[in-house]
Protein backbone atom coordinates (compact mmCIF):
# COMPACT_ATOMS: atom_id res chain seq x y z
CA UNK A 1 0.00 0.00 0.00
CA UNK A 2 3.09 2.44 0.76
CA UNK A 3 4.15 2.04 -2.61
CA UNK A 4 0.48 3.04 -4.19
CA UNK A 5 0.06 5.83 -2.43
CA UNK A 6 3.43 7.07 -3.23
CA UNK A 7 2.42 6.89 -6.63
CA UNK A 8 -1.24 8.29 -6.22
CA UNK A 9 0.53 11.47 -4.32
CA UNK A 10 2.86 11.71 -7.08
CA UNK A 11 0.10 11.54 -10.04
CA UNK A 12 -1.58 14.57 -8.14
CA UNK A 13 1.84 16.43 -8.84
CA UNK A 14 2.91 15.37 -11.99
CA UNK A 15 5.46 18.16 -12.70
CA UNK A 16 7.09 17.63 -9.42
CA UNK A 17 10.31 15.84 -8.89
CA UNK A 18 10.45 16.39 -5.15
CA UNK A 19 6.77 16.51 -3.39
CA UNK A 20 6.71 19.07 -0.42
CA UNK A 21 4.25 18.78 2.25
CA UNK A 22 3.07 22.34 1.26
CA UNK A 23 4.37 24.76 -1.06
CA UNK A 24 2.89 28.67 -1.71
CA UNK A 25 1.81 29.57 -4.92
CA UNK A 26 2.71 33.23 -6.09
CA UNK A 27 0.18 33.72 -9.27
CA UNK A 28 -2.03 36.28 -7.93
CA UNK A 29 -0.84 40.12 -8.69
CA UNK A 30 2.30 39.67 -5.68
CA UNK A 31 4.64 41.09 -7.85
CA UNK A 32 2.70 44.32 -8.71
CA UNK A 33 1.44 45.06 -5.25
CA UNK A 34 5.49 44.40 -4.35
CA UNK A 35 6.00 47.12 -7.01
CA UNK A 36 3.45 49.10 -6.02
CA UNK A 37 5.36 49.58 -2.25
CA UNK A 38 8.56 49.90 -3.05
CA UNK A 39 7.88 52.74 -5.48
CA UNK A 40 5.62 54.14 -2.82
CA UNK A 41 9.19 53.69 0.01
CA UNK A 42 6.51 52.46 2.33
CA UNK A 43 8.03 49.21 3.12
CA UNK A 44 7.71 49.37 6.74
CA UNK A 45 5.41 49.47 9.39
CA UNK A 46 2.90 52.04 8.23
CA UNK A 47 1.18 51.61 4.73
CA UNK A 48 -1.50 51.11 2.77
CA UNK A 49 -0.80 47.47 2.55
CA UNK A 50 -0.93 46.76 6.02
CA UNK A 51 -4.36 48.50 6.45
CA UNK A 52 -5.88 47.32 4.05
CA UNK A 53 -4.88 44.02 4.79
CA UNK A 54 -6.06 44.35 8.49
CA UNK A 55 -9.64 45.37 6.50
CA UNK A 56 -9.91 42.48 4.53
CA UNK A 57 -9.08 39.48 7.49
CA UNK A 58 -11.59 41.38 9.72
CA UNK A 59 -13.69 41.23 6.45
CA UNK A 60 -13.13 37.47 6.09
CA UNK A 61 -13.52 36.35 9.14
CA UNK A 62 -16.21 38.11 10.21
CA UNK A 63 -14.65 39.57 13.18
CA UNK A 64 -15.11 43.07 13.69
CA UNK A 65 -11.71 44.11 14.31
CA UNK A 66 -8.42 42.56 12.89
CA UNK A 67 -4.45 43.96 13.76
CA UNK A 68 -2.02 42.76 12.05
CA UNK A 69 1.05 41.36 13.14
CA UNK A 70 5.09 39.94 12.48
CA UNK A 71 4.20 36.71 12.82
CA UNK A 72 1.60 34.43 14.44
CA UNK A 73 3.58 33.84 17.49
CA UNK A 74 3.88 37.60 18.31
CA UNK A 75 -0.14 37.62 17.78
CA UNK A 76 -0.25 35.19 20.68
CA UNK A 77 2.08 36.95 22.08
CA UNK A 78 -0.23 39.91 22.42
CA UNK A 79 -3.20 37.96 22.57
CA UNK A 80 -2.63 36.21 25.82
CA UNK A 81 -1.35 39.58 27.25
CA UNK A 82 -4.53 41.38 25.88
CA UNK A 83 -6.28 38.29 28.15
CA UNK A 84 -5.00 39.51 30.96
CA UNK A 85 -2.60 36.73 31.70
CA UNK A 86 0.34 37.49 34.57
CA UNK A 87 3.07 35.69 35.14
CA UNK A 88 2.71 32.86 37.33
CA UNK A 89 -1.09 32.57 36.34
CA UNK A 90 -1.84 29.29 34.50
CA UNK A 91 -3.11 28.85 30.98
CA UNK A 92 -4.75 25.89 29.75
CA UNK A 93 -3.60 24.90 26.18
CA UNK A 94 -3.76 21.17 24.11
CA UNK A 95 -0.60 18.92 24.11
CA UNK A 96 -0.54 17.89 20.25
CA UNK A 97 0.32 21.58 18.57
CA UNK A 98 3.03 23.44 17.26
CA UNK A 99 5.52 24.55 19.52
CA UNK A 100 4.45 28.70 18.92
CA UNK A 101 1.52 28.25 21.35
CA UNK A 102 3.40 26.90 24.38
CA UNK A 103 6.40 29.47 23.38
CA UNK A 104 3.71 32.47 23.63
CA UNK A 105 2.47 31.61 26.99
CA UNK A 106 6.01 30.88 28.25
CA UNK A 107 7.19 34.67 27.22
CA UNK A 108 4.57 35.88 30.22
CA UNK A 109 6.46 33.61 32.37
CA UNK A 110 2.41 31.94 32.94
CA UNK A 111 2.72 27.60 33.77
CA UNK A 112 1.39 25.67 31.14
CA UNK A 113 -1.24 23.12 31.96
CA UNK A 114 -1.84 20.51 29.18
CA UNK A 115 -5.48 19.10 28.78
CA UNK A 116 -5.97 16.20 26.26
CA UNK A 117 -7.05 16.47 22.84
CA UNK A 118 -10.20 14.78 20.80
CA UNK A 119 -9.64 11.92 18.38
CA UNK A 120 -12.01 13.61 16.22
CA UNK A 121 -10.94 16.88 15.84
CA UNK A 122 -7.37 16.56 17.04
CA UNK A 123 -8.20 19.86 19.11
CA UNK A 124 -8.41 20.40 22.32
CA UNK A 125 -11.55 18.28 24.44
CA UNK A 126 -14.28 20.33 26.14
CA UNK A 127 -15.41 17.17 27.81
CA UNK A 128 -11.73 16.59 29.23
CA UNK A 129 -10.82 20.10 30.19
CA UNK A 130 -14.19 20.09 31.92
CA UNK A 131 -13.50 16.73 33.88
CA UNK A 132 -10.02 17.93 34.54
CA UNK A 133 -11.50 21.14 35.98
CA UNK A 134 -13.88 19.80 38.01
CA UNK A 135 -11.71 17.46 40.15
CA UNK A 136 -8.57 19.90 39.86
CA UNK A 137 -10.06 23.55 40.49
CA UNK A 138 -11.53 25.69 43.03
CA UNK A 139 -14.12 28.45 41.98
CA UNK A 140 -13.47 31.80 43.78
CA UNK A 141 -14.17 35.31 43.18
CA UNK A 142 -15.60 34.07 39.86
CA UNK A 143 -12.26 32.83 38.58
CA UNK A 144 -10.74 29.48 38.75
CA UNK A 145 -7.82 28.57 40.60
CA UNK A 146 -5.72 25.43 40.66
CA UNK A 147 -5.92 23.12 44.58
CA UNK A 148 -2.61 21.92 44.30
CA UNK A 149 -0.69 25.21 43.21
CA UNK A 150 -3.26 27.98 44.13
CA UNK A 151 -2.52 29.51 40.48
CA UNK A 152 -5.08 31.53 38.73
CA UNK A 153 -6.52 29.68 35.47
CA UNK A 154 -6.53 32.91 33.58
CA UNK A 155 -7.20 31.49 29.85
CA UNK A 156 -7.19 28.36 27.67
CA UNK A 157 -6.18 28.58 24.28
CA UNK A 158 -7.10 25.46 22.05
CA UNK A 159 -5.95 25.01 18.40
CA UNK A 160 -7.64 24.17 15.29
CA UNK A 161 -5.10 21.15 14.54
CA UNK A 162 -4.01 21.28 10.61
CA UNK A 163 -6.94 23.20 9.62
CA UNK A 164 -9.99 20.67 11.29
CA UNK A 165 -12.10 23.15 13.85
CA UNK A 166 -11.88 21.86 16.95
CA UNK A 167 -15.31 21.65 19.00
CA UNK A 168 -15.01 25.82 20.25
CA UNK A 169 -18.20 26.10 20.90
CA UNK A 170 -18.67 23.46 23.99
CA UNK A 171 -14.49 24.71 24.94
CA UNK A 172 -16.26 27.96 25.30
CA UNK A 173 -19.09 27.20 27.83
CA UNK A 174 -16.51 24.88 29.82
CA UNK A 175 -14.27 28.38 30.03
CA UNK A 176 -17.60 30.82 30.75
CA UNK A 177 -18.42 28.29 33.39
CA UNK A 178 -14.85 28.84 35.35
CA UNK A 179 -14.42 32.41 34.60
CA UNK A 180 -11.27 31.49 32.39
CA UNK A 181 -10.75 33.83 28.50
CA UNK A 182 -11.08 32.04 25.67
CA UNK A 183 -8.21 33.03 23.44
CA UNK A 184 -8.25 30.94 20.12
CA UNK A 185 -5.01 29.68 18.08
CA UNK A 186 -6.47 30.08 14.77
CA UNK A 187 -2.88 29.72 13.03
CA UNK A 188 -3.73 27.08 10.81
CA UNK A 189 -7.26 26.96 9.96
CA UNK A 190 -7.82 30.53 8.08
CA UNK A 191 -10.95 29.54 5.66
CA UNK A 192 -12.08 26.59 8.30
CA UNK A 193 -15.86 27.10 9.80
CA UNK A 194 -17.37 25.44 12.99
CA UNK A 195 -20.93 25.65 12.55
CA UNK A 196 -20.58 28.16 9.85
CA UNK A 197 -18.99 30.67 11.57
CA UNK A 198 -14.93 31.31 11.18
CA UNK A 199 -12.01 29.58 13.60
CA UNK A 200 -10.56 31.93 15.58
CA UNK A 201 -14.27 34.45 15.95
CA UNK A 202 -15.65 32.26 19.22
CA UNK A 203 -12.96 32.96 21.66
CA UNK A 204 -12.42 36.84 23.22
CA UNK A 205 -8.90 37.22 20.79
CA UNK A 206 -8.48 34.68 18.06
CA UNK A 207 -4.87 34.48 16.40
CA UNK A 208 -4.00 33.89 12.41
CA UNK A 209 -0.60 32.98 10.84
CA UNK A 210 0.98 33.78 7.45
CA UNK A 211 3.96 32.09 7.38
CA UNK A 212 5.51 30.65 4.10
CA UNK A 213 3.84 26.94 5.15
CA UNK A 214 0.42 27.89 5.87
CA UNK A 215 -2.04 28.16 3.37
CA UNK A 216 -2.03 31.83 2.33
CA UNK A 217 1.55 33.54 2.97
CA UNK A 218 3.11 36.93 3.53
CA UNK A 219 6.35 35.47 4.09
CA UNK A 220 5.99 36.44 7.41
CA UNK A 221 3.02 37.48 9.11
CA UNK A 222 0.07 37.06 11.99
CA UNK A 223 -3.02 38.64 12.82
CA UNK A 224 -5.32 39.30 16.03
CA UNK A 225 -9.11 39.37 15.49
CA UNK A 226 -11.15 40.64 18.11
CA UNK A 227 -15.07 41.96 18.33
CA UNK A 228 -13.69 44.08 21.29
CA UNK A 229 -12.89 47.66 20.11
CA UNK A 230 -10.80 48.37 22.67
CA UNK A 231 -8.74 45.17 22.87
CA UNK A 232 -8.29 45.73 18.87
CA UNK A 233 -7.02 49.48 20.31
CA UNK A 234 -4.66 48.51 22.55
CA UNK A 235 -3.47 45.36 20.12
CA UNK A 236 -2.52 47.68 17.53
CA UNK A 237 -0.75 49.85 20.26
CA UNK A 238 1.29 46.61 21.49
CA UNK A 239 2.69 45.96 18.22
CA UNK A 240 3.46 49.34 17.33
CA UNK A 241 5.81 50.30 20.30
CA UNK A 242 3.07 52.08 22.10
CA UNK A 243 3.83 55.34 20.34
CA UNK A 244 1.56 58.17 21.60
CA UNK A 245 0.18 59.47 17.80
CA UNK A 246 1.82 63.07 17.66
CA UNK A 247 3.48 64.81 14.72
CA UNK A 248 6.70 65.05 15.74
CA UNK A 249 7.29 63.64 19.00
CA UNK A 250 8.20 60.70 20.51
CA UNK A 251 6.37 59.29 22.92
CA UNK A 252 5.40 56.14 24.67
CA UNK A 253 3.02 55.38 27.35
CA UNK A 254 3.49 51.94 28.06
CA UNK A 255 6.09 49.06 27.43
CA UNK A 256 5.16 47.71 24.48
CA UNK A 257 7.08 45.20 21.66
CA UNK A 258 8.03 46.09 17.66
CA UNK A 259 5.54 43.35 16.59
CA UNK A 260 3.70 45.36 13.34
CA UNK A 261 3.35 43.51 10.20
CA UNK A 262 5.64 45.51 7.68
CA UNK A 263 3.71 47.52 4.95
CA UNK A 264 5.87 45.38 2.04
CA UNK A 265 4.57 41.68 3.82
CA UNK A 266 1.43 43.33 4.01
CA UNK A 267 1.54 43.72 0.14
CA UNK A 268 2.44 39.68 -0.78
CA UNK A 269 -0.30 39.31 1.76
CA UNK A 270 -3.41 41.37 -0.13
CA UNK A 271 -2.42 39.72 -3.46
CA UNK A 272 -2.27 36.11 -1.45
CA UNK A 273 -5.66 36.74 0.14
CA UNK A 274 -7.43 37.61 -3.18
CA UNK A 275 -6.41 33.56 -4.21
CA UNK A 276 -7.68 32.19 -0.62
CA UNK A 277 -10.92 31.06 -2.15
CA UNK A 278 -9.19 29.70 -5.10
CA UNK A 279 -6.28 27.62 -3.23
CA UNK A 280 -9.39 26.27 -0.57
CA UNK A 281 -11.20 24.70 -3.64
CA UNK A 282 -8.59 22.76 -4.82
CA UNK A 283 -7.32 21.55 -1.52
CA UNK A 284 -11.15 20.17 -0.93
CA UNK A 285 -10.78 18.61 -4.12
CA UNK A 286 -7.52 16.82 -3.33
CA UNK A 287 -8.83 15.87 0.05
CA UNK A 288 -11.84 14.27 -1.01
CA UNK A 289 -9.38 12.75 -4.03
CA UNK A 290 -7.04 11.59 -0.95
CA UNK A 291 -10.48 10.25 0.88
CA UNK A 292 -11.45 8.09 -2.03
CA UNK A 293 -8.12 6.81 -2.20
CA UNK A 294 -7.78 5.67 1.31
CA UNK A 295 -11.26 4.30 2.00
CA UNK A 296 -10.69 0.75 2.72
CA UNK A 297 -7.04 0.77 3.15
CA UNK A 298 -4.83 0.26 6.44
CA UNK A 299 -4.21 4.12 6.17
CA UNK A 300 -7.17 5.77 7.57
CA UNK A 301 -7.53 9.73 5.70
CA UNK A 302 -8.58 11.94 8.71
CA UNK A 303 -11.37 13.73 7.17
CA UNK A 304 -12.93 17.07 8.62
CA UNK A 305 -14.79 16.49 12.08
CA UNK A 306 -19.12 17.04 12.69
CA UNK A 307 -20.86 19.82 11.98
CA UNK A 308 -17.81 21.55 10.78
CA UNK A 309 -16.13 22.62 7.15
CA UNK A 310 -12.05 22.32 7.21
CA UNK A 311 -9.57 24.40 5.13
CA UNK A 312 -7.58 20.95 5.42
CA UNK A 313 -4.48 22.76 5.09
CA UNK A 314 -2.46 19.73 6.16
CA UNK A 315 -3.84 16.37 5.36
CA UNK A 316 -3.06 13.53 7.19
CA UNK A 317 -3.59 9.46 7.63
CA UNK A 318 -3.88 7.65 10.60
CA UNK A 319 -1.41 4.18 10.72
CA UNK A 320 -1.81 1.07 12.74
CA UNK A 321 0.89 1.92 15.21
CA UNK A 322 3.99 4.14 15.85
CA UNK A 323 5.96 1.50 13.99
CA UNK A 324 3.80 1.24 10.97
CA UNK A 325 3.87 5.09 11.06
CA UNK A 326 7.50 5.00 10.91
CA UNK A 327 7.93 2.90 8.28
CA UNK A 328 5.28 5.05 5.99
CA UNK A 329 7.59 8.10 7.16
CA UNK A 330 10.65 5.77 5.66
CA UNK A 331 9.07 4.91 2.40
CA UNK A 332 7.65 8.02 1.52
CA UNK A 333 10.51 10.10 2.71
CA UNK A 334 13.26 8.21 0.98
CA UNK A 335 10.77 8.43 -2.50
CA UNK A 336 10.76 12.13 -2.20
CA UNK A 337 7.10 12.66 -0.84
CA UNK A 338 7.95 13.99 1.95
CA UNK A 339 5.73 13.09 5.05
CA UNK A 340 6.01 14.43 8.83
CA UNK A 341 4.31 13.00 11.88
CA UNK A 342 2.78 15.34 14.24
CA UNK A 343 4.58 17.40 16.42
CA UNK A 344 6.17 15.38 19.52
CA UNK A 345 3.89 16.33 22.57
CA UNK A 346 4.62 19.56 24.47
CA UNK A 347 4.44 17.86 28.10
CA UNK A 348 7.58 15.34 26.28
CA UNK A 349 9.76 18.12 25.53
CA UNK A 350 12.65 19.46 28.04
CA UNK A 351 11.04 23.17 28.36
CA UNK A 352 7.77 22.04 29.96
CA UNK A 353 8.06 18.25 30.99
CA UNK A 354 7.06 19.17 34.98
CA UNK A 355 4.26 21.63 33.63
CA UNK A 356 0.75 20.35 34.72
CA UNK A 357 -0.84 17.58 32.78
CA UNK A 358 -4.44 15.85 32.80
CA UNK A 359 -4.81 11.89 31.11
CA UNK A 360 -3.66 12.80 28.05
CA UNK A 361 -4.06 9.77 26.45
CA UNK A 362 -5.79 10.78 22.81
CA UNK A 363 -2.96 12.74 22.33
CA UNK A 364 -0.39 10.30 22.70
CA UNK A 365 -2.17 7.93 20.56
CA UNK A 366 -2.53 9.90 17.67
CA UNK A 367 1.29 11.39 17.98
CA UNK A 368 2.08 7.63 17.53
CA UNK A 369 -0.34 7.22 14.64
CA UNK A 370 -0.54 10.30 12.26
CA UNK A 371 0.96 11.65 9.27
CA UNK A 372 0.87 14.38 7.55
CA UNK A 373 0.80 13.82 3.56
CA UNK A 374 1.62 16.72 0.80
CA UNK A 375 -1.27 18.86 0.79
CA UNK A 376 -0.25 21.98 -1.30
CA UNK A 377 -3.09 23.05 -3.88
CA UNK A 378 -2.36 22.41 -7.67
CA UNK A 379 -2.48 25.76 -9.38
C1 LIG B 1 2.17 28.47 12.45
C2 LIG B 1 1.63 28.41 13.81
C3 LIG B 1 1.72 29.50 14.71
C4 LIG B 1 2.37 30.80 14.39
O1 LIG B 1 3.55 30.64 13.73
P1 LIG B 1 4.40 31.85 13.10
O2 LIG B 1 5.41 31.09 12.31
O3 LIG B 1 4.95 32.61 14.22
O4 LIG B 1 3.51 32.68 12.23
C5 LIG B 1 1.12 29.37 15.95
N1 LIG B 1 0.48 28.26 16.31
C6 LIG B 1 0.37 27.20 15.49
C7 LIG B 1 -0.38 26.02 15.95
C8 LIG B 1 0.94 27.23 14.22
O5 LIG B 1 0.82 26.17 13.42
Amino acid sequence: MFKETVDFIRAQYPSKDTISLHEPHFTGNEREYINECIDSTFVSSVGKFVNEFERKIAEYTGAKYAVASVNGTAALHIALILAGVKRGDIVVTQPLSFIATSNAIAYIGASHLFTDVDKDTLGLSPAKLSEYLKANVVKKDGGAYHKQTSQRIAACVPMHSFGHPCRIDELKAVCDEYGIVLVEDAAESIGSYYKDRHTGTFGKIGTLSFNGNKTITCGGGGAIITDDEAIAKHAKHLTTQAKVPHAWEFIHDEVAYNYRMPNINAALACAQLEQLDKFLADKKKLALAYEKFFKGSELEFFTEPAGARSNYWLCAVLLKDRKRRDEFLEFTNANKVMTRPAWRLMNKLPMFEKALCGDLSNAHWIEDRLVNIPSSARI
